[in-house]
């Protein structure tokens, strides 16, 4: 009995151990289900986030050791972004659907997270292959079951920006007009270089300035209010500004002004793009003004022509009208003198003219030289004096001559043919726009210049005529009907012939009133030990030394005996020679010869050949050239054969001694 109880005891114990024995089990069970539960949940999740993640993300299984990888798995973003199935990728290698990933660079970094098992991220770069381009950054781990992850991102679009971007700063920095950008409130962010090249002044100086520092002051602030109402309304805007450089120097710049939006429709900033035109204004203002002077020119022109056929028309009506009637056998004796004198006055304009035109054209031709001699220009003032005495009188003017040198000192070199011309001109129209009071001339030494002056008590010259009335063609009235009728050549050859001989003329005149003309020359006196004064003052010995011998050659024996007549005065030898052939003997053959005048135009051998020959024998020799110009390259060609000096015939005497004296 007793060993049943212990039994029984013993059994119920042992119950009891496997009671709590379930029980534990129950509770480990439970805990296990509980832990799976968890479990399942946190690998639902995984693969929400997983597929469902914006970034691209590939699992591979690393196959043959690490030699391949094949995809096990890849997400929706990553079907996007590659334009695949995920059905066509999983189990095959990463090679056959990437076949430039070794290129790429991410196989290599596959190989060394799968052996090291360290994460690493491969740069943005560039995948490139026959299906698909694009910019992809790489995140590579390996998971604890070995497989090898990719996370990434497609930043092709980003990278295309940017590039844009870097292509359009480019663009800018090296771009061949300004650029300024400013903020929302015109500070400045940038410029660039080729605004610093235009304008001296570099982003440092101008960072966070306005772009007021530019301004040169002479827009109008109503420019400034109208080009900001428009910009900070949102409208681009262009115009023109004058601006001034750092250095001060002004400078013209077409601009252009556009704002920037944000997506709100905000302005954040202005951009401005500037041209410099100050060379392009330059040049269009000259080219309107030479428009301009063409277009004038050409009116000029028209009313020259106009009034040259009116000026010549007129002469010639008198010489023939008067001609005719000089044939009526009932003309008296005065009646036919008075038409003589009236067409030789006639012919006299006539002439003067052609003679002006013919100036004209050989100045614009750049033939046109001065001849100067030695010459006593107060011979010259009386010489005109008396020549104009008689018109003034006429006309009720007082009519004085002043000279301002003696007879001694006044004898000078100078080119007596147009200084007569020039003060002629402008006493002919002093007494013709003279009605009353005086026309007086003359001239004074100042310094180391002459100074002429002819001034009268006429009209007067209209101020706004005072600076063209030295143009060629230029007349205070174009009116061709006009009582002052002339071509509007006179001044402006007299004022060429002023320059050419280096001086200046000039215009004094109130209208109403009267003009003073003055121009200036240089002096030169003629030295004394040259020349002497004959004893009328008129005819002037030159001093040639004892013996000195002259060689004339011309076929005409009328020229040789006026230039032996001429020459004969002087006290020098005289050979005469009737071609170039008996010239050149006779230079063999007299070498006491120190001057040869010669005719260029000779049967036997003419004056050309002649010289060549010359100068061949005796190369100091000079020689003068007397010429008709009937050919335009006469002086040129008579220059090239070895001529000094090249005279226009008819021979004026003085001109010749002189160019003789020069000559030995
Ligand atoms: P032209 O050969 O026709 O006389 P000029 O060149 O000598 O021309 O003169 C041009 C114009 O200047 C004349 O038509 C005349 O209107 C004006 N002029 C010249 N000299 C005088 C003067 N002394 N007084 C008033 N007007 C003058």
């Amino acid at each position: 009995m007793r060993d049943d109880k212990k039994k029984c005891v013993q059994a119920e114990e042992e119950l009891e151990a496997l009671r709590h024995k379930v029980s534990e089990l129950e509770q480990a069970l439970q805990d296990r289900r509980a832990r799976d539960a968890r479990s399942d949940s946190v690998d639902d999740l995984s693969r929400q986030i997983f597929y469902n993640i914006g970034q691209g993300v590939a699992v591979y299984e690393a196959v043959d050791n690490g030699r391949d990888f094949v995809f096990k798995d890849i997400n929706k973003s990553s079907e996007k972004i590659e334009r695949l199935r995920r059905d066509a990728v999983v189990g095959r290698s990463v090679r056959e659907i990437f076949p430039r990933v070794k290129e790429f660079g991410l196989f290599e970094v596959f190989q060394r997270v799968w052996k090291t098992g360290k994460p690493e991220h491969h740069p943005v770069s560039r995948y490139k292959d026959h299906r698909i381009t694009g910019w992809r950054d790489n995140y590579v781990f390996k998971l604890p079951g070995g497989e090898i992850v990719a996370v990434y991102d497609d930043v092709t679009r980003e990278k295309q920006f940017e590039e844009r971007l870097k292509i359009i700063s480019k663009a800018v920095e090296q771009s061949p007009v300004a650029v300024v950008i400013t903020d929302h409130e015109a500070r400045i962010e940038y410029v660039n270089p080729k605004f610093t090249e235009l304008t001296g002044y570099t982003l440092d100086e101008v960072l966070g300035e306005n772009p007021r520092v530019f301004k040169s002051g002479s827009m109008s602030p109503d420019f400034y209010e109208n080009l900001w109402k428009t910009i900070a309304s949102g409208k681009d805007w262009s115009g023109e500004f004058l601006n001034k450089k750092k250095n001060g120097e002004p400078y013209w710049e077409e601009a252009n002004i556009l704002p920037v939006k944000n997506s709100d429709g905000a302005i954040t900033n202005y951009v401005a793009i500037k041209t410099d035109v100050t060379e392009k204004k330059k040049m269009w203002g000259e080219l309107v003004a030479s428009k301009e002077k063409a277009e004038e020119g050409e009116r000029l022109k028209s009313c020259f022509l106009a009034n040259i056929s009116h000026e010549i028309r007129t002469p010639m009506n008198g010489i023939l009208g008067f001609s005719a009637l000089l044939k009526e056998p009932r003309l008296s004796g005065e009646e036919r003198e008075q038409y003589i004198e009236l067409i030789h006055e006639s012919g006299k304009r006539m002439l003067s003219i052609i003679n002006n035109l013919i100036d004209l054209s050989r100045i614009e031709a750049g033939e046109l030289t001065l001849s100067p001699i030695t010459a006593n220009l107060n011979d010259i003032i009386e010489h005109i004096h008396d020549s104009f005495a008689g018109q003034a009188t006429e006309k009720g003017l007082s009519f004085t001559a002043e000279k301002g040198l003696t007879n001694e000192e006044s004898l000078i070199v100078v080119d007596e043919v147009r200084i007569i011309q020039i003060l002629s001109h402008l006493l002919g129209n002093a007494i013709k726009y003279t009605e009353s009071g005086a026309v007086s001339f003359g001239y004074r030494k100042t310094g180391d210049m002459l100074e002429f002056s002819v001034k009268d008590t006429g009209i007067g010259i209209p101020w706004e005529h005072q600076s063209t009335i030295f143009e060629r063609f230029r007349k205070v009235s174009l009116d061709v009907t006009g009582a002052d009728q002339g071509a509007g050549l006179g001044l402006s050859l007299s004022k060429k012939f002023v320059e050419m001989m280096g001086g200046i003329m000039r215009l004094e005149s109130t209208p109403g009133k009267g003009s003073h003309f003055t121009f200036t020359i240089p002096f030169k006196g003629f030295l004394k030990s040259k020349a002497k004064q004959g004893k009328d003052g008129s005819e002037k010995l030159y001093a040639f030394p004892p013996g000195f011998t002259i060689l004339v050659v011309d076929d005409d024996s009328i020229s040789r005996l006026l230039l032996k007549g001429v020459l004969s005065g002087q006290q020098v030898e005289v050979i005469l020679a009737e071609n170039g052939k008996e010239a050149v003997e006779k230079i063999e053959k007299e070498p006491s010869i120190r001057v040869v005048l010669m005719d260029m135009k000779m049967p036997v051998m003419n004056g050309y050949e002649a010289t060549s020959r010359i100068k061949e024998i005796r190369p100091d020799l000079p020689v003068i050239a007397q010429t008709a110009f009937a050919d335009p390259g006469e002086r040129e060609t008579a220059k090239k054969a070895g001529c000094d000096v090249v005279l226009a015939k008819p021979i004026n005497p003085q001109q010749m001694l002189h160019e003789i004296q020069r000559h030995i």
